[in-house]
């Protein structure tokens, strides 16, 4: 199995249609032991039961440094390692350009810049004392190509923040034998895009991807596997595109 007894930790998890669950669900599948973090301990917790007993859920706001770290420190104590980190955790406004006010700016950018920035500090030390561990950063295309449907140019900055912070991280992690790998989904059906598309916009948005459909969750999650997997050994600071040839 591609993560046998690996202890995995995926922020932003606890969501049912959402991309960290799938990637939760799929880590499960192939033996890893999920840690599944997110706002609501209470909803992580479940989310972990439903795979099993050898998974946990906790609550963990990643815009909070201190809670980043006791997170960390809790699966530590209780798993003995960390392997994986995925920052998944984000979300979108969709406002324009002049729309964008300072507590906007800073609800975004706080759990997608700084959440992935607190939460890799939390682990980093762990899985530097043991010469091994893998990051994934959930990006998006809106970082790429600047705009998308449902974030705003806030968004798509926090987004583009985390593929320079990755990077960053992959080259001073490195040596350390820390890989650090960013996946870039485009438009993926969950909750953040759930029932917001009309049938014109779902045609109009068809046009633009090669693939001919929406992404879904586990698109995402299998992509996640790769990079936390031995699969990916020599991989890193490589950005991952999972969006149906949108930037073709
Ligand atoms: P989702 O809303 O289903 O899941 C996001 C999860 O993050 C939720 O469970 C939420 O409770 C959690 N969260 C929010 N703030 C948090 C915080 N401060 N601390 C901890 N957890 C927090 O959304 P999703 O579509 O599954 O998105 C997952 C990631 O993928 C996000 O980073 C998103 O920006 C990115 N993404 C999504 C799409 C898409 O089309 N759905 C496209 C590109 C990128």
């Amino acid at each position: 199995m591609l993560l046998s007894n690996k202890v995995c930790v995926i922020t932003g998890a606890a969501s049912r249609r959402g991309i960290g669950r799938a990637t939760a669900r799929l880590f499960a599948l192939h033996g890893g032991r999920a840690i599944i973090l997110d706002l609501d301990g209470a909803q992580a917790a479940e989310a972990a039961a439903e795979l099993g007993e050898a998974h946990r859920g906790y609550a963990c706001d990643v815009t909070d440094r201190d809670a980043c770290f006791a997170a960390a420190t809790r699966v530590v104590e209780e798993f003995g390692r960390i392997d994986v980190l995925v920052n998944n955790a984000g979300i979108t406004q969709p406002l324009k350009f002049m729309e964008i006010g300072p507590k906007n700016y800073e609800a975004v950018t706080d759990v997608s810049l700084r959440g992935t920035l607190y939460m890799s500090q939390a682990v980093v030390p762990h899985m530097r004392e043991r010469k091994s561990g893998s990051i994934v950063c959930i990006s998006s295309v809106s970082a790429q190509r600047g705009g998308g449907i449902f974030g705003g140019p806030h968004y798509s900055a926090a987004k583009a923040g985390v593929l320079g912070l990755a990077k960053a991280m992959a080259r001073e992690l490195g040596p350390d034998n820390v890989r650090v790998n960013s996946v870039t989904p485009g438009l993926i059906q969950t909750d953040i895009t759930g029932g917001k598309l009309t049938d014109e916009l779902r045609a109009e948005i068809l046009k633009g991807i090669p693939l001919n459909r929406l992404g879904d969750a586990e698109d995402v999650a299998r992509s996640c596997l790769f990079l936390a997997s031995e699969l990916s050994s020599y991989i890193t600071g490589a950005t991952l595109d999972v969006n149906g040839g949108m930037l073709i």
